[in-house]
């Protein structure tokens, strides 16, 4: 299948219409969702995160197409992913630590995480204005201090058979990414919210320290709402990656790269066993 995608890094909203789910599949332009519960924000007026108990329900109405990874409480222990797992969920969204991402009391989950293989998408960087009163907890990081790319990298070092993926382009450290995909082979990048387009033209081009092309190691996310409505703005921007690849690609040497960000390494991501 060429003209497909697997989106990497998508929500849901708490007020979705499943029929949306099963209009997008019949459009066949998305293989599989990626759905990340988002249980650190509160739900106002105008934003609706679901939590993870609804980001399971809608996997469960559309297995295969909907991969549901639950929200890591940074409160609670390694029996919450073991409980998460046991209730369905394929793998974990981790976002707004109270603590860095590599504090060592956090590293019992990631143990369990691998585990349980369990992958873990690591919110990086940048992250979205929000005020304290819309933090389900006062303590949860506001800004991007605490999820530094390069804190991933003792992660990935202490648990080499946990999957790891960095969510976003880890803004403002975005040359932080390449150093974790170029060492470590459990790392791939998910690449969405704030793109530096310039770091990802020259970065696609490289290898990592065992000759992976990085291209193989990015997949294509779109960090978009679904559930309501029809998702026009995600469509528009697969239109937008697929001639990225052909008309900036043209002049690089990025060998299959459009198939491969889009939906090939995701799918191998899935299988692969490090
Ligand atoms: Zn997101």
């Amino acid at each position: 299948m060429t003209e497909c995608c697997i989106d990497t890094h998508a929500h849901l909203r708490s007020d979705y219409d499943p029929r949306v789910f099963e209009k997008i599949q019949a459009d066949g332009i998305i293989k599989q969702l990626w759905l990340l519960a988002h249980e650190c924000h509160v739900e106002t007026a105008a934003y609706h995160p679901a939590t993870n108990k609804q980001v399971l329900e809608a996997a469960k109405l559309f297995p295969e197409f909907i991969l549901p990874f639950g929200y890591i409480n940074w409160r609670k222990g390694p029996e919450q992913i073991e409980e998460l797992k046991n209730n369905g969920f394929f793998g974990l969204k981790a976002i707004r630590p109270i603590h860095n991402y590599n504090d060592l009391r956090y590293f019992p989950l990631y143990e369990m995480a691998e585990k349980l293989d369990m992958p873990i998408l690591f919110h990086v960087g940048i992250i979205a204005r929000r005020r304290r009163e819309e933090l389900t907890d006062p303590e949860l990081c506001a800004g991007p201090d605490k999820m530094r790319p390069s804190f991933l990298d003792s992660i990935a070092a202490a648990f080499p058979k946990l999957k790891i993926i960095q969510g976003h382009m880890g803004v403002p450290w975005c040359n932080e990414l390449f150093e974790s995909l170029w060492y470590y082979s459990n790392v791939r990048a998910s690449v969405s919210g704030l793109i530096d387009w310039k770091w990802l033209m020259e970065n696609l081009d490289c290898r990592t320290e065992s000759g992976v092309p990085f291209h193989r190691k990015m997949m294509y996310s779109s960090d978009s709402y679904y559930g309501v409505g029809e998702p026009e703005y995600v469509y528009r921007g697969i239109t937008f990656m697929r001639e990225f690849f052909d008309r900036v690609g043209m002049t690089y040497n990025w060998g299959n790269a459009k198939e491969d960000f889009m939906h090939g390494n995701a799918e191998r991501f899935l299988l692969e066993k490090f």
